[in-house]
């Protein structure tokens, strides 16, 4: 993954990788670290996850997901090096990059939306600017932006730069500031968010993007075939209010019950959090992630029988991969739970594969085993605990103070005297249908961290 570049200093004299750790307090001495390696070496390094003292290490192979060496991953590896990154050669041609076309295709939204984004991604989207080029220059509508009348109305423009639509990203929970210079095209970018996607990053997301931008579109026809002069917010809510209905009717909320029984299933196919039985606590874990930045920052949020946040904590720490970032915020729950002497509790994330690898159902990922193994190995004393996969709508809590914690405004007592925002997804529980997880109390501060800001 990261090759050093940094030669041995003359008076080093043995330098184990021990010697980097701080072992008491599982910590990366990032002093002594960023004296003797490059920046990036450094951010590398102390990405790296810790695991716990009965966690051995192992050595990998980082380009298959368990860390085994197989012939298929190393031929593979051997071929980029010989013929260079086909990732960057394809960065400008999309076009037989099929596993991408077919991304759009299995996208979860109307087949009319699908084929808008296929559009956009080939730069076919009747603009003004494209029609004006396709026509050199006898078409009569001008290539100017119907809105601002001051660029050419290329599908950028149009969806993202254009005055208009950049408000819509801010009015958006998607906190978007799209940014001119520098911009790759919308097929590139919906490439990048789609790779997102791909690594369980970005969640219901990339659907959710596809209403925004369909409705972008639809506005910005309005305009010129009805006159009709939106407001940013209105398209930001249809887009919402779309996407909510149509996944209403692709998955119907199952019939609600407060869970009878710590073993039962219920959790986990709800979409409301829902209390632990009497006697046991749950604690709900999540991760913010900020790629650009290489910045993480996870949450873990305990509450009782009656919903009540009776404890939780908080960290932030430079991460490199979302997986072990997400292992993190469960440990975080793990120590809490040790730490309050708690005995029964129910962990939840929103992470399937965290959850399955801990619960032993799927096989290790080399990025988080040395974390998942460390909760394995902290958990024994417990008398009863589970953990749990839970769609992200039940852990909007733990989301929210992880994503707060990562952008530096949540409060040290947050979970003793919880900020407004925070309590009103608290009272979720008693007002469920009055709540949808994609509002947040104030999206442009809050973001949608997901790693595309
Ligand atoms: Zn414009």
């Amino acid at each position: 993954m990261h090759s050093l570049c940094t030669r041995r200093p003359n008076l080093c004299r043995s330098f184990r990788v021990a010697d980097l750790l701080d072992v008491s307090s599982r910590c990366w001495r990032e002093d002594l670290i960023s004296s003797l390696f490059t920046c990036e070496e450094t951010k590398a390094i102390v990405s790296i996850p810790i695991g716990g003292p009965n966690v051995k290490d192992e050595i990998v192979w980082a380009r298959s997901k368990d860390g085994t060496y197989s012939v298929k991953s190393g031929y593979h590896f051997v071929m980029e090096k010989t013929k260079g990154p086909q990732v960057s050669s394809s960065s400008t041609d999309l076009s037989n990059d099929k596993a991408f076309w077919n991304s759009i295709w299995n996208l979860k939204v109307p087949s009319k939306i699908k084929t808008f984004i296929w559009k956009a991604c080939h730069n076919i989207i009747p603009s003004k600017g494209i029609l004006f080029n396709r026509f050199h220059g006898s078409f009569g509508g001008g290539s100017l932006c119907p809105r601002c009348g001051d660029k050419v109305e290329s599908v950028e423009h149009m969806m993202f730069f254009c005055p208009f639509a950049s408000t819509v990203w801010k009015c958006s929970e998607f906190g978007y500031e799209p940014e001119s210079k520098g911009f790759p095209g919308f097929g590139m970018w919906w490439k990048k968010l789609s790779n997102l996607n791909n690594k369980g990053l970005f969640s219901d997301g990339l659907n959710l993007l596809a209403f925004l931008c369909w409705q972008i579109w639809k506005s910005r026809n309005s305009l010129i075939f009805s006159n009709f002069v939106d407001s940013p917010i209105d398209v930001w809510n249809r887009a919402l209010g779309a996407f909510e209905e149509f996944n209403s009717v692709l998955n119907p909320l199952p019939s609600l019950s407060v869970a009878e029984s710590v073993n039962d299933e219920v959790d986990s196919v709800s979409s409301l959090w829902t209390a632990p039985p009497p006697g046991t606590l749950k604690i709900n874990c999540d991760t913010a992630y900020d790629a650009k930045r290489g910045a993480a920052a996870a949450a873990c949020v305990a509450r009782d029988v009656t919903g009540q946040i009776i404890n939780g904590d908080a960290i932030s720490f430079p991460s490199l991969s979302v997986s072990s970032a997400e292992a993190m915020a469960v440990r975080l729950g793990v120590l809490l739970a040790l730490k309050e002497k708690w005995e029964r509790v129910i962990f939840e994330s929103d992470n399937k594969g965290v959850i399955d690898r801990i619960n032993s159902v799927m096989p290790n990922a080399w990025e988080s085993a040395a974390v998942e193994k460390d909760i394995a190995s902290l958990v024994v004393p417990f008398p009863f605990f589970s953990f749990r996969f839970v769609k992200r709508e039940c852990n909007v809590v733990a989301d929210w103070v992880a994503r707060a914690n990562l952008k530096g405004f949540c409060s040290s007592n947050w979970f003793a005297n919880p900020p407004p925002e925070l309590l009103s997804l608290l009272s979720t529980l008693d007002a469920p249908h009055n709540f949808s997880p994609y509002l947040l109390p104030d999206a442009t501060m809050i973001g949608f961290d997901h790693g595309f800001k």
